[in-house]
């Protein structure tokens, strides 16, 4: 396992090297082939190709499984910094975001498989290319395979402490572009028309809108715009992060952001604003909790309690949350610090959580 792992870490696959994201994809269908699986490409013409498996002798998969190839590093971050063992800890770039959890979906489903355990022919899989930037061009896809389904298990690492997730926060980005008129500030300032003064407003009225205790946060997190610093600024951009919790929220928060920008209040300035509410949130509903029961007996079975817990960040678990299947996420390896250079899986955990897998897939198939 920890040679194909070293493997996949040393090829450069973020979101946007193709060529490297379409490497992986080869050498994972493969892999699959060999085990009598099916491997769909999907073409992309500028995103990696996303694969759908299933095995040949499967009829109506009940369990999808979701793991992204891509990563957030860019090109040339692999000879930098290489697939590398310390200790009980392995490192290199998307090592636990989320190359051991493509090792470990493929090994749990090899065991089914040479164990001649049938639950295999009851899982569909799915390996996206593009999830780091928000699924694009996989959300259709998921959203689709996710009908007929009862399950849907996402690779994403199992947190720090091993926890597995079970609610994510939904959210979307807005851009808000101010336009306004330049004037050299010391010589006639009255006939300019400042956006940096205007989105000045709108950050703060944006800002108001944040309700922690409800799950709900607004962030504008980058600004930009000015000409100089002796120029009324002609424009200004701010752009904005939106979280919420509950999937009633989205629309209440929508109309809210929109009446903000709906006016101004430097008289004479323009106000565009793009941008929605985009991912669901992933809810921990009835049935979630079931499927977790499930895991934990597994768990427990095999010698590992299994907690759970809710994170703010995104995945494909939202969508298929969304599409109302019974959802756990987390399910990859465990390890730490992912998306930055410290990024690390903890490697007892590697045939740990490859158990967990298999032995969930088997006792949701009886
Ligand atoms: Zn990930």
């Amino acid at each position: 396992m920890l040679d194909l792992i070293e493997q996949l870490v040393n090829i450069d696959s973020g979101s946007y090297v193709k060529e490297g994201v379409d490497k992986v994809g080869r050498i994972l269908k493969g892999k699959y082939e060999e085990l009598g699986f099916h491997v769909g490409v999907i073409e992309q013409e500028e995103l990696g190709n996303h694969l759908v498996i299933k095995h040949k002798e499967a009829i109506d998969p009940e369990i999808l499984i979701v793991a992204h190839m891509d990563t957030v590093f860019q090109e040339g971050t692999a000879s930098e910094r290489p697939f590398t063992i310390k200790g009980d800890r392995a490192y290199g770039p998307g090592v636990i975001d989320m190359k051991s959890s493509q090792v470990s979906a493929l090994y749990a489903l090899k065991a089914l498989v040479e164990t001649k355990d049938e639950a295999y022919k009851n899982v569909e899989i799915i390996l996206n290319s593009d999830e780091e930037i928000g699924s694009p061009t996989s959300r259709a896809l998921i959203e689709e395979k996710s009908v007929g389904k009862k399950y849907a298990l996402i690779m994403e690492p199992a947190r720090k402490d091993g926890s597995l997730v079970s609610a994510r926060r939904g959210g979307g980005s807005y851009t808000v572009s101010v336009k306004g008129r330049a004037a050299h500030s010391g010589i006639e300032p009255e006939k300019g028309r400042s956006a940096i003064e205007e989105l000045a407003y709108k950050i703060v009225k944006l800002h108001e809108l944040n309700d922690h205790d409800n799950g709900i946060s607004v962030n504008v997190g980058l600004i930009e715009g000015g000409a100089s610093v002796n120029t009324v600024s002609p424009n200004a951009v701010g752009h904005v992060d939106v979280r919420i919790t509950l999937p009633e929220q989205a629309e209440e928060m929508e109309k809210r952001i929109q009446e903000v920008c709906a006016t101004t209040d430097v008289s004479g300035t323009e106000i565009e604003l793009l941008g929605n509410i985009n991912r669901p949130p992933m809810v921990k509903n009835e049935q979630t909790k079931e499927l977790l029961h499930i895991i934990q007996e597994v768990g427990h079975e095999i010698g590992l309690e299994v907690t759970d817990t809710q994170t703010g960040g995104g995945s494909d678990a939202s969508f298929t949350s969304a599409q109302g299947i019974a959802t756990i996420d987390g399910l990859g390896p465990v390890g730490g610090n992912p998306h930055s250079e410290n990024e690390y899986l903890e490697i007892p955990t590697l045939t740990e959580r490859t158990e967990l897998l298999m032995k969930t897939i088997q006792r949701i198939s009886r």
